[in-house]
């Protein structure tokens, strides 16, 4: 090594960690005394060695999780830094219960991606011998007519999966819980269900330790660098340095990438758990449920393991900034208020005293549709966002989907309606 390579040191491709580890090795063994800006170079390139990954994933969350997992079991060094300690409770996937349903109301696209997201999520349960799906199964309810069940039903048909037609009398005599006016139609679907989210993301978390991922919790990103090789990310303690960056910030997504203006709207949804302690709201007498009415769209789950029954609203919710979300449930009276009156309407026995609720953000698209991409100036740079409350579900397949973008630059995978250049995101 001549002392003209070693000079050259402070301009050293950033990037080049091979390069970088020789010319650490021939310092360490140079007997002369070198000047100050060289070993200021030195303990550059040092520090960048000890905070340089093949990749950082930015927000650690749901898609965040799974995408380290997938990473881990590639082998490649990943860094995940998360703003706070997920699974928790500041973000999208608090809560406890997520539905999976496979006949989607969304369009046949998302069909594939459910049944793969489920196999892959049978796996991680054999894997970490926990329990993360309970096949509660999913029963729709719509009056005569309803776009969302219209669509599940074209779903079911196309993919050609197991979906029961029930009549109003039908399904009260099946779940007595239920008062179904005689005038509306159920459609049941058996194999899907319940997966236990925070469960979930702690099995993603802890099978990516027990590998080689890193975790940084508690961490939020400031900012983030894009050059033409790479990225650096910084936080309030340090600096790091990756050849590829995932962005999963869930609803700051929009915040974390501004300089993209995309058009991404968090929300506010609330949700309660209600006393019931007649068995028929127990499991499995009772299925999950999903009530597409005229107006207004409602979900929940039976009691599980007297969590008592969970609902929540699907179509009302408040525009918000992420950072100054109320937390409060009960902040407005239609918090509590309307879920309470479709429990009275529609399983009167559940509508007791309310256990607890919860206020949490989904973050929209205009489409409704997901952006999952690489970024469009920066092709090593991968973002996954815009989940518009129908996202944990597939968080096993995007997050396998995100880490063959990283290691192979595609995915098998079709993902070419969540592209970022789609019209309806209209970013320049
Ligand atoms: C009430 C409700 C009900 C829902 N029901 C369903 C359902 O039944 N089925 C379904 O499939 N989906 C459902 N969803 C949607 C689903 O939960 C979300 O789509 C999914 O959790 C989004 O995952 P995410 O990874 O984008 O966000 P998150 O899981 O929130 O992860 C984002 C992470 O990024 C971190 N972060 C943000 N900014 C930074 C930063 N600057 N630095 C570091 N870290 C950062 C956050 O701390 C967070 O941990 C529901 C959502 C809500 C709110």
């Amino acid at each position: 090594m001549t002392p003209h390579a070693l000079l050259a040191f402070g301009q050293v491709r950033l990037f080049d960690k091979a390069l970088l580890l020789q010319l650490v090795m021939a310092y360490k063994g140079c007997q002369v005394i070198l000047p100050s800006t060289l070993s200021k170079g030195i303990e550059r390139a040092i520090y960048f060695m000890k905070n340089h990954y093949s990749v950082i994933v930015i927000g650690a969350g749901s898609v965040g999780m799974a995408a380290g997992y997938y990473l881990s079991k590639n082998g490649i060094d990943t860094l995940l830094l998360d703003a706070f300690d997920p699974p928790h409770g500041k973000g999208s996937h608090h809560g406890e219960t997520r539905l999976i349903r496979h006949a989607t109301a969304e369009g046949g696209h998302y069909v594939e991606l459910a049944l793969k997201a489920q196999e892959l999520w049978n796996q991680l349960e054999k894997e970490t011998n926990k329990t993360l799906f309970i096949p509660t199964g999913v029963l729709m309810v719509g009056e005569c007519y309803s776009s969302f069940i219209d669509e599940t039903l074209k779903s079911a048909k196309e993919y050609s999966l197991p979906l029961e037609t029930l009549h109003a009398a039908e399904i009260q005599k099946r779940w007595p819980g239920f008062s179904i006016p005689d005038h509306f139609v159920g459609y049941f679907e058996p194999s899907s269900g319940t997966l236990l989210n925070e469960e979930c993301i702690r099995a993603f978390r802890q099978e990516g330790l027990k590998r080689n991922i890193t975790l940084q919790t508690n961490t939020k990103v400031n900012s983030i660098d894009f050059v033409s090789s790479g990225a650096i990310v910084k936080t309030e303690e340090n600096t790091y340095y990756a050849d590829q960056v995932i962005i999963c910030a869930g609803a700051w997504t929009g915040k974390v990438l501004s300089s993209l203006g995309l058009p991404l709207e968090p929300v506010r949804k609330t949700f309660g758990w209600f006393e019931s302690n007649d068995s028929v709201f127990q499991y499995p007498m009772l299925p999950c449920f999903y009530f597409s009415l005229k107006d207004e769209r409602y979900y929940g789950f039976p009691d599980i393991n007297g969590s008592g029954v969970k609902v929540g609203r699907n179509d009302s919710e408040r525009k918000i900034d992420p950072d100054l979300m109320s937390q409060d449930f009960n902040k407005y009276p239609s918090d509590e208020g309307d879920l309470r009156s479709f429990l009275e309407r529609f399983l009167p026995g559940a509508a007791g005293k309310l256990k607890q609720g919860k206020a949490c953000m989904i973050t929209k698209t205009p489409d409704m549709d997901f952006i999952v991409d690489h970024h469009p100036k920066f092709p090593h740079v991968k973002i996954a966002g815009g989940f518009s409350g129908h996202g944990f579900k597939y968080s096993s397949v995007l997050g396998k989907i995100l880490s063959q973008l990283v290691i192979d630059g595609h995915t098998e995978y079709d993902i070419s309606k969540f592209s970022i250049s789609r019209p309806a995101l209209a970013i320049v």
